[in-house]
């Protein structure tokens, strides 16, 4: 899409500070961090919100958690404790209309969340 912030990334038009790329996925920091590592893990293909899922897509959206592992492993906080978030929808606090994981941690996360 091209009027997709997050597709735009993933074209190469914006650059971000990535922290991991794999064939299918995306991570890079999130520009306005919630905590010491707040990092976003995007599919490189576009898909709106989990209400947009398919079947199909069940392998992408595994790797997508399998990326937020291996940031958690590479930012240090896997034992420490941190938490992935994907809003869905305005109500829930999405704003970016690219699906995306926020792998959050580096200090302590309370809940429920607001
Ligand atoms: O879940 P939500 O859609 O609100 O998350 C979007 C996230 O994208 C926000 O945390 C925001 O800070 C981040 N963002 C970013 N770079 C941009 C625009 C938004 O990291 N250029």
């Amino acid at each position: 899409m091209t009027d997709c912030l997050f597709c735009k990334i993933v074209a190469g038009d914006i650059e971000p500070d990535t922290v991991l790329e794999t064939d299918n996925v995306l991570a890079f920091r999130d520009i306005n961090p919630q905590a010491p590592t707040h990092v976003l893990v995007i599919p490189k293909r576009h898909i709106e919100s989990i209400n947009a899922l398919t079947a199909e897509d069940a392998a992408l959206v595994g790797e997508l958690y399998l990326a937020a592992r291996a940031v958690a492993e590479k930012e240090g906080i896997a034992e420490s404790g941190y938490r992935t978030v994907m809003n869905c929808g305005e109500g829930a606090g999405q704003t970016v209309f690219h699906i995306h994981l926020h792998v959050l941690g580096g200090r302590a996360l309370s809940w429920p969340p607001g």
